[in-house]
């Protein structure tokens, strides 16, 4: 028996436009949205503020880190 050298496309359901969206600065996941929502998220005054304040957190406790190695 021979199987078919087709390589079994994966269904890739139409999308609509709507995907996961996961969002670490602001802490939220959402299921479905559409990459206009998403779009719109990131260039929400909310968003970017999570978004300073998160790198600054990260710039902080780097710096601590490394005063304490010193
Ligand atoms: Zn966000």
């Amino acid at each position: 028996m021979k199987f078919s050298q087709t390589v079994s496309t994966p269904r890739t359901k139409k999308q609509m436009g709507q995907r996961k969206f996961n969002c670490p600065y602001c802490n939220i996941y959402l299921k479905r949205v559409s990459i206009k929502q998403v779009q719109k998220h990131n260039q929400g005054n909310k968003h970017v503020q999570n978004y300073i304040e998160y790198w600054k957190k990260v710039m902080i406790t780097h710096q601590n880190e490394q005063n304490r190695a010193q």
